[in-house]
């Protein structure tokens, strides 16, 4: 073998590693806490919406599960897909109304197993009312005195029920390791609520979608959540994050790389959202919070890998 030939093929496998290395180091790392990833939309192609996720810098990715059924199949995916996703388990407001005396077992042996790594999506919704406000109550008590039981955090869902949740919470605090609240849409003064329980609060793509004065992105314009309470996730296939919104900040449209809003709308749409929505959405919030993206995507991924231990 001639040396040019070994030198040309040596530089050709350095060439490689660089740019491998360039891609690894330009990409986040970025934790979606909330994927509704049982959905049936994913049915067909749930292996290449997780690369794409991996590729656009989401390393791990939560599962939601929000009843029995769901609770179940997320747990299965966590063993498909081992190191990349985690599970959540638990009985959505909305669903209250199905629990019978049987669940409270099922749901205990679902959260013990370590790869579920929460309680939840559990809460309360007075928005849309599916469930009576009596059960939905008694249901959520339930689901944190199991979180209290097993150790586990909780990952809360509320809507237009502010000072309930926390009127339960309040009881329970000091024997929950932490809790979220997932989606977070409120105002100021629930955040600040939030925040004094020792709360944290996880962000979504509705921030395209708030309108109002004193929402989610006058939260984050005056700093109210510091970065070490924020966590991010997609909420998919909901809360497509449309950056096309007619009043979103010229300041925060600009702050979109063209890798993100690849992702974004080469594989995402209202239909169906996908976790490689996230690192537009992380750009949008860091826009809103003046920070740099890469100082939210670590403290929000740091968060998420301490509250929640996704090891491995
Ligand atoms: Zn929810």
């Amino acid at each position: 073998m001639a040396t040019n030939e070994l030198d040309s093929d040596s530089t050709k496998t350095l060439e490689n590693v660089s740019v491998s290395m360039q891609q690894c180091y330009e990409n986040y790392i970025i934790v979606d806490i909330g994927a509704n990833l049982t959905n049936k939309k994913y049915g067909r192609d749930l292996d290449s919406v997780i690369q794409r996720a991996k590729d656009s810098g989401v390393q791990k990715i939560m599962v939601t599960g929000t009843s029995l059924r769901t609770s179940r199949e997320a747990l299965r995916l966590t063993r498909i897909y081992p190191g990349t996703l985690y599970s959540t388990a638990g009985i959505h407001p909305h669903d209250a109304k199905s629990w019978t005396e049987g669940y409270l077992e099922e749901l205990r042996e679902i959260v013990m197993n370590p790869e579920c790594v929460a309680v939840g999506e559990c809460g309360l919704d007075y928005n849309r009312d599916f469930s009576p406000v009596d059960i939905q109550k008694e249901v959520f008590e339930k689901q944190v005195q199991l979180a209290c039981e097993l150790g586990k955090p909780l990952l809360l869902h509320e809507r237009d029920a502010h000072q309930d949740l926390l009127d339960i919470l309040k009881i329970y605090k000091d024997h929950l390791p932490a809790m979220v609240v997932h989606c977070f849409t409120g105002t100021s003064e629930q955040a600040h609520n939030y925040l004094q329980m020792g709360m944290y609060l996880g962000m979504t793509g509705y921030l395209c979608k708030d309108r109002s004065d004193n929402g989610v992105r006058k939260v984050l314009e005056d700093g109210l959540i510091p970065l070490d309470r924020l966590l991010v996730e997609t909420d998919s296939p909901f809360m497509y994050p449309n950056t096309r919104a007619s009043k979103l900040p010229t300041h925060v449209r600009e702050a979109l790389t063209e890798r993100s809003l690849t992702f974004l709308q080469r594989y995402c749409t209202f239909q169906r959202n996908e976790p490689c929505s996230l690192p537009a959405i992380v750009e949008m919030i860091a826009a809103f919070m003046k920070k740099p993206a890469e100082e939210v995507a670590l403290a929000t991924a740091f968060n998420a890998l301490k509250i929640f231990g996704l090891s491995q």
